[in-house]
This record gives structure tokens, sequence and C-alpha cells, in this order.
């Protein structure tokens, strides 16, 4: 068990939440979560046998000053974390012609700034205590163009170029930054896709199925880990071959 502390954005649902159940059997962890306070305080008490502590935290990531405090919050008392593993994401799927303004932006706001808003916080205490990992939850979709998600396939494709580049800034600081491109995973996300259109996506899989929340969360132990020291500005692909 590792004396150090870990924060998954977006940790009170799905592949967030495998990752807490994950990450908790060998560090602390801190999750956020924007409206779900029921899965929150359930995760908390899921947890509660594990090695490390478990703690969530309401705090929506496009409030730019609410990520400044909560940082400041965590910074003060747990010091500079081990890890940060950006989650939180949304889809609001839309034709691209169809899709609103404000969803739109609500999805840039979710998906990207956020990311930018808690780096902006974490980074520079990760650099001062001499390294840690940032893992990015980007997606296939940002490799692989899918018919309703030019807003959400931009922002996956941010991240894959934010993580490079930070790669290069950062690595002489000994912060490795990777981004994991999941494709279709069973979490709530799927409930939006009609089921005749999913049954015809789990025929294109080369491995016949959805991937589980575990397995990716799996991958996000592996990297935030030593195991995969030598590993900086990459993107690890788990879309049971639908990408290949
Ligand atoms: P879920 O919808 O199951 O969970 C999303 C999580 O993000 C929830 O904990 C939610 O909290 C949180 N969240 C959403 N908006 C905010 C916000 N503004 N501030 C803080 N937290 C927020 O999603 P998944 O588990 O399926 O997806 C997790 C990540 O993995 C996303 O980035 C997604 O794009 C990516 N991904 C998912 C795939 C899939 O097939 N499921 C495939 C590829 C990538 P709350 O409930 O409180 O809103």
């Amino acid at each position: 068990m590792q004396d150090k502390w870990i924060l998954v954005t977006g940790g009170s649902r799905g592949i967030g939440r495998a990752t807490v159940m994950r990450l908790a059997k060998d560090w602390n962890v801190v999750f956020t979560w924007q409206n779900s306070q029921k899965e929150s305080d359930e995760l908390e008490q899921a947890c509660a046998g594990l090695p490390g502590s478990v703690e969530g935290h309401q705090c929506d990531g496009r409030d730019e000053q609410a990520v400044a405090a909560l940082s400041a919050e965590l910074l003060a008392r747990l010091g500079a974390p081990h890890a940060v593993v950006h989650n939180a994401g949304i889809t609001l799927d839309a034709l691209h012609i169809h899709q609103t303004r404000e969803n739109w932006h609500k999805v840039m706001d979710t998906n990207l700034n956020a990311i930018f808003y808690w780096n902006q916080q974490l980074l520079e205490p990760m650099m001062l205590q001499g390294g840690g990992s940032v893992v990015m939850m980007s997606s296939v979709t940002g490799i692989k163009g899918n018919s309703g998600q030019t807003a959400y396939a931009a922002t996956k494709a941010a991240m894959i170029g934010v993580s490079r580049t930070l790669s290069i800034e950062l690595g002489r600081f000994g912060i490795r930054v990777n981004c994991l491109l999941p494709g279709y995973i069973r979490t709530e996300i799927l409930d939006t896709v009609p089921k005749d259109v999913l049954s015809g996506i789990r025929k294109t899989i080369p491995l016949k199925r959805f991937g589980q929340p575990e397995e990716v969360a799996g991958a996000v132990s592996w990297l935030v880990s030593d195991d995969s020291a030598y590993m900086t500005g990459q993107t690890l692909v788990l879309d049971g071959g639908l990408s290949a």
C-alpha cells in the first residue's frame, strides 16, 4: 500500500467508479462528481474495507473556482497527488448540423476545459514533488470517426494532443502523461444508444463483446504504477480490436 493519493475526476459512476475501487487497493483516492451524491456515498461505503482511504467531493470540473477551491484544500491537507486521472466526461451526441451551441460548449467545458483547470492547480505541486503520472480518459472516437460525435471526438482527440505535448514539457520533472482510449465499455453512457444499434456495433468488434469498466480500471492502475515507468506521451487503445 502506497502512502500517496490519486485524484479521479468523475469517479462516482461507470469507469470512474471501477477505477476508484481498483486504485484503492494500492493508493488513497479522492474522487469528484457533479450530481450523483447517492452513488458517491455508496462508493465510499463499498471501499470502506479496502487498504486505501477513499473520499468523494462534489466538484463541477467546468467551474474553475470550484476546482481551485477543492485543489487548495486537498493540497494543504494531503500534499501533491501522485497521479491525476482525468476521467469525467459526457457525450451529448447529435449530428453536427443539429448540434446546439449550448451542448457543444458543455462538452468542451466538461471533457476538455476542466482538464486545464485541474492541471493549472495540480501540475506545479507534482513537479515540485519530483514526479507522478497523469492519465487522460480519451476514447477510440479520438482516432476513429463516429457519427453524431463531432463535439465528443473533438475533445477526445484534443486530449491526445494535450497529453503528448504535456509529456514533452513534464518529462524532465519525472511526470508521465498518457492517454487511454477505450472503445465501447458497459456503462450508463451506452444506455443512450438504441439497442438495435448496440447489437450491430457488437458484431463489428473482433472480441464480439463490450468492455467492462474493470478492464479499463486495470489499465489505469498499470499506468499510474511503476510497472509503466518508461511509458509517456502514448495512447493505449482498449477497444476489443474495434480500431484494428
Ligand atoms: P458515466 O456517464 O458512467 O460517468 C461519468 C462520470 O463523470 C460520473 O461520475 C459523472 O458524475 C462525472 N461527471 C460528468 N460531468 C461532470 C462534471 N461537470 N464535473 C464532475 N464530474 C462530472 O461515464 P463513463 O464511465 O462511461 O465514462 C467515463 C469516461 O470514459 C468519460 O470521459 C468517457 O468519455 C470515457 N469513455 C467511455 C466509454 C464508454 O463506452 N463508456 C468509451 C470511451 C471513453 P455525475 O454522475 O455526478 O454527473
